[in-house]
C-alpha cells in the first residue's frame, strides 16, 4: 500500500512507532526511524535488518528547526523524497497539579506539542515542494476526556487536534493531508508504567475486552497515510475499543 513512498516516524525506536514502522516497511515504504539517541536507534534498526537499505535511522532534537530540517532533508536525499511524517513521540504524565512543577509542565508540552509543530513545518515544507503528502500524529483518548491526573499531557492532546484540524485546512491546497490517531489504552512500556491496579480497572472498562496491541494503532496509521485514505483529511481516528475513561 505504500511502495515506492518514504516516511519518518518520530518515537519509531519501540512501542507504538515501532510497530508504524515495522507495518510500513512491510506495505513497501522506505523509512526512516527517529528516536531520541543514537543507541536506541541502532537498536530498533538491529531488529529491523530483513529490510536492508529501505531503512536508516536519525535522532534529531525534535524541538529544533534546524536540527529536524537537517535530519529530514537527509532522509529526502537517501530515499528521494518524504512523503509521510507520523509525529508519534510522546511522554505522559499522572502528575497531581498541586505537585506539577513548571519545568515538568515545560518539558510534556516540548516534546508532545512543540515537536509536532516543528516537525510538521519541516516536512510541510518539503512535501509541498515535491506536490504532497501526509502528516498523522499520535494523540490520544484523553484528547477528548481529560484525565484525573497529569493535566500536561491531554492539554497536549487536545492541542495536537487542534492543530491536526488547522494544518488540514491550511495544507489542503498543498495537496497535504493531515490526521490524528487516538490510541484508548495500548500495550508498551507507557502502559506498563502505570499503576496495574490503574491498568486493570481501565481494561474492565473498555468494551471490546482488551487493551490495544501496538499493531492495532499501526493498522491505522497505514490506512492514513495510504491513498484507501485520499479523501480523509482533518480527522482525529479513535482507535480504543470503544474505551471510555
Ligand atoms: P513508549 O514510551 O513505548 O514510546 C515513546 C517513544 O517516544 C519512544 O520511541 C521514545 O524513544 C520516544 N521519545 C521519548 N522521549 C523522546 C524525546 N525527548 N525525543 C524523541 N523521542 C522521544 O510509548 P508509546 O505508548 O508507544 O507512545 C507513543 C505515542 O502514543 C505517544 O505519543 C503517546 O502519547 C501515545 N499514546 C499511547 C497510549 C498507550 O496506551 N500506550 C495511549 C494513547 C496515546
Amino acid at each position: 500500500m505504500l511502495k515506492n513512498k518514504t516516511a519518518v516516524v518520530t518515537g519509531g525506536t519501540r512501542g507504538i512507532g515501532l510497530a508504524i514502522v515495522r507495518k510500513y516497511l512491510e506495505n513497501g515504504a522506505n523509512v526512516a526511524v527517529a528516536g531520541s539517541r543514537k543507541e536506541s536507534v541502532d537498536k530498533a534498526l538491529a531488529q529491523l535488518n530483513e529490510y536492508g537499505e529501505r531503512v536508516m535511522g536519525i535522532w534529531p532534537d525534535l524541538c529544533s528547526p534546524a536540527a529536524v530540517a537537517e535530519a529530514f532533508v537527509s532522509v529526502k536525499e537517501r530515499f528521494g523524497s518524504l512523503d509521510i511524517l507520523a509525529n508519534n513521540a510522546g511522554i505522559s504524565s499522572r502528575t497531581s497539579l498541586y505537585d506539577y512543577t513548571l519545568e515538568e509542565f515545560s518539558t510534556i508540552l516540548d516534546l508532545n506539542l512543540k515537536a509536532v509543530f516543528v516537525c510538521s513545518q519541516a516536512a510541510a515544507r518539503i512535501m509541498k515542494a515535491q506536490g504532497g503528502g501526509v502528516i498523522i500524529s499520535t494523540s490520544s483518548m484523553v484528547g477528548e476526556y481529560g484525565q484525573p491526573s497529569g493535566c500536561g499531557y491531554p492539554a497536549t492532546k487536545f492541542a495536537v487536534n487542534g492543530m491536526t484540524k488547522s494544518l488540514a485546512r491550511e495544507l489542503a491546497k498543498d495537496n497535504i493531508r493531515v490526521n490524528a490517531v487516538a490510541p484508548g489504552v495500548a500495550k508498551t512500556d507507557m502502559l506498563a508504567a502505570l499503576p496495574q491496579e490503574m491498568i486493570d480497572r481501565v481494561s474492565a472498562g473498555i468494551p471490546l475486552g482488551r487493551p490495544g496491541e501496538p499493531v492495532d494503532i499501526a493498522n491505522a496509521y497505514l490506512y492514513l497515510a495510504s491513498d484507501m485514505a485520499s479523501y480523509v483529511t482533518g480527522i482525529v481516528l479513535r482507535v480504543d475499543g470503544a474505551a471510555m475513561t
